[in-house]
């Protein structure tokens, strides 16, 4: 059987990253998987995982890989996925994930990883504009710090394998979604 597109879409907190997957997905017809909505959704519901989660996720900590890796190993089963294809967002988020990832897709992916990029000092005037609460100058420098130290990995992980397209993330949604359609056409 003829399967959906895999594609993997990586980039700094307040990139816009979860705007543009969500019109991807859209304009695509690929199922949107967000594994921090997937994380948010399980602390509002106060399952089990949301519990143990939740404390992590305001400390700015990743949640375990094995648990990250479990979620979305399961989610990847669904025939939807095999079929019309996924836009995995926030997920790998290291590179023991990526290792997960393609042995679950047993060679088969992913087809593209765009890194959608915003300079540092642009997310972080992003951040602060909008004024959540959790959004102080230092929390934003500390998870910016930890998304710089186990990115750099992980977009090496995807140049290895050939996958790797940077695109340009600043200007407006319209422009920039056009410049990930482009490099999703171009598969
Ligand atoms: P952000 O881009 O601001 O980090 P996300 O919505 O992608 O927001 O994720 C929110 C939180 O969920 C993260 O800070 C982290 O604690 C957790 N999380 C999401 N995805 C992963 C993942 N793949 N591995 C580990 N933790 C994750």
């Amino acid at each position: 059987m003829e399967r959906g597109p895999i594609l993997v879409i990586l980039g700094r907190q307040g990139s816009g990253k979860g705007t543009q997957a969500a019109l991807i997905a859209r304009r695509y017809g690929v199922v949107h998987i967000s594994t921090g909505d997937m994380l948010r959704a399980a602390v509002a519901a106060g399952t089990e995982l949301g519990q143990r989660a939740k404390a992590v996720m305001d400390a700015g900590d990743l949640v375990g890989d094995d648990i990250m890796i479990g979620i979305v190993g399961e989610r990847l089963a669904g025939d939807d996925i095999r079929v019309g294809g996924v836009l995995l967002d926030g997920f790998p988020r290291t590179t023991a994930q990526a290792d997960a990832l393609a042995e679950i897709l047993e060679g088969e992916g992913p087809d593209l990883a765009v890194n959608l990029d915003v300079p540092q000092g642009e997310v972080t005037q992003r951040m602060l504009d909008r004024g959540r609460a959790d959004d102080t100058e230092e929390a934003i420098a500390r998870r910016l710090e930890l998304y710089e130290a186990e990115t750099a990995p992980l977009l090496a992980w995807f140049e290895e394998r050939g996958c790797l397209r940077v695109v340009d993330g600043m200007g407006s949604e319209e422009e920039v979604f056009n410049r990930l359609a482009q490099a999703i056409s171009s598969l």
